[in-house]
């Protein structure tokens, strides 16, 4: 079969990957001049498979009010809000409102998490990728009681799944990462040993072109702008170039076809007669060489006061924080920056020069309950991967196998019901 998969972040080139191994023949679509530019640029590097949970929580909503109103909070909006940041707003209330619904999705999440562990091992094994991989854990920290406890019951959730963690008093804590040492207010930690950690963008990037030299041609600089539909089938999607001097074929034909274009899934999804309510929901990234790799994480880090997350990739630090909804407004404040900086110096003070740091903006495309959607489309040959929001490097592994083996007419590895496109309606 020849399937053509639109956009080259790091759910559509995992998506290639699959499909090629699988024998089929297969074109990306990437508006951009390389694979991974957007959102898989320079996220917090975590894989984060025993930490992955939906947005739309009751306990989010009550946190969300007061953190708009703290000035170093890691939840912002920009006022006043635009339509549609509030139809995403009443959209999230909604499902966070559903009862039962959070705890379902969560649990869908956690399975497809281990799932994409699976995976990530799977394709870690086959290929050898250069990407600053590394699989020393994930710790969030609890910087008080209330907090410490509320680990424990998250705790309780990873042991009915199986999930491998630790919960750490504070001594503990400082074995695992000796550099937080003496610094910042700390009651323990909950240490997941089986998550991992690893440089997105390198990772696309290497496996862009491994998916090149096994015979995935990748159509750089074309904007998919239309389908040309036969009844309920979708016969070839219309092309644009990105610049006057690309040379780009006006359509392209194929059997089969896959969204993973991120934040612009909403848009093109209405093309193909989908409804996604996916929205760009803002962070950003500091990534510092290091100055002294014995002051740094060893792995990655989630700070519980700032939600900023600290990440060792290689020989450099990658800090990462805030959600702010601000529809695609690509400026960097440096207040933002700043309180990103000043977090994570007061952990791990010294360990990168934060003067030569790289800084980067992203957007994930989120859903407004929380999970993913993969699944079939309304056209019968239109699948969906895409609106992975936080956790999108996470769980692209699995979410590729998940569609490849769709596309075979083979039974899902993980149920796909919590994932399915049509729950925002047609
Ligand atoms: C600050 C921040 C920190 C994060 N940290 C983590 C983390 O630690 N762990 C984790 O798992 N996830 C993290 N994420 C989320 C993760 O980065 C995303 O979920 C993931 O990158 C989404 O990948 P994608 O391929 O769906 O989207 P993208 O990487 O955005 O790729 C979509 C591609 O589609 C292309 N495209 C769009 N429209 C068209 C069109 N019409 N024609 C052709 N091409 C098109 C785009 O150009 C783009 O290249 C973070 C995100 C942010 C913003």
């Amino acid at each position: 079969m020849h399937i053509a998969v639109i956009g080259a972040g790091v759910v559509g080139v995992t998506t290639a990957y699959a499909l090629a191994e699988r024998g089929h023949e297969v074109t990306v679509i990437e508006r951009l001049d390389a694979a991974g530019m957007e959102t898989s640029r320079a996220n917090a590097g975590q894989r984060s498979y025993g930490y992955v949970y939906p947005w739309a929580s009751p306990a989010m909503i009550k946190k969300a009010l007061p953190w708009l109103l703290q000035q170093d909070a890691p939840l912002k909006m920009r006022l006043p809000p635009t339509p549609d940041t509030l139809r995403f707003l009443v959209a999230t209330w909604r499902f966070a409102q559903t009862p039962g619904l959070f705890d379902i999705n969560k649990r869908a999440m956690l399975r497809l998490g281990s799932y994409s562990r699976q995976c990530f091992q799977a394709l870690e094994d086959e290929l050898s990728l250069d990407f600053d991989s590394g699989h020393r854990g994930l710790m969030e920290l609890a910087s008080d009681a209330k907090t410490a406890k509320q680990l424990q019951v998250n705790a309780g959730l990873l042991n009915e799944l199986g999930i491998e963690y630790e919960s750490l008093d504070a001594e503990a804590t400082l074995e695992r990462e000796p550099a937080l040492t003496e610094h910042g207010p700390l009651v323990g930690s909950l240490w997941l040993p089986g998550d991992g950690t690893g440089d997105c963008y390198r990772f696309t990037q290497a496996l862009a072109r491994t998916c090149e030299a096994r015979g995935v041609h990748f159509q750089y600089g074309a904007q998919v702008v239309d389908s040309i539909r036969d009844k309920g089938h979708i016969r070839a999607l219309r092309l644009k170039p990105c610049a006057d001097d690309q040379a780009v074929p006006e359509r392209i034909d194929a059997d089969a076809f896959v969204l993973c274009a991120g934040t612009q899934s909403r848009r093109l999804g209405e093309l193909f007669g989908a409804r996604l309510p996916i929205y760009p929901v803002k962070g950003y990234s500091l990534t510092a060489p290091l100055l002294d790799a014995e002051r740094a994480p060893r792995s990655t880090v989630i700070d519980d006061r700032y939600k900023v997350v600290a990440t060792r990739l290689g020989s450099r630090l990658r800090a990462t924080g805030f959600v702010e909804l601000a529809d695609m407004d690509r400026r960097i404040p440096g207040s933002r920056l700043a309180t990103i900086r000043r977090a994570i110096e007061s952990r791990f003070p010294g360990a990168a020069d934060f003067e030569a740091a790289e800084s980067w903006t992203g957007f994930r495309p989120m859903t407004p309950d929380g999970p993913p959607v993969i699944g079939e489309g309304k056209r019968n040959n239109l699948y969906l991967n895409t609106g992975h929001g936080t956790f999108g490097w996470t769980l692209s592994a699995a979410s590729a196998q998940l569609i490849a083996q769709l596309i075979d007419g083979e039974t899902p590895a993980v149920p796909l019901e919590p994932f399915r496109p049509g729950r925002f309606g047609r």
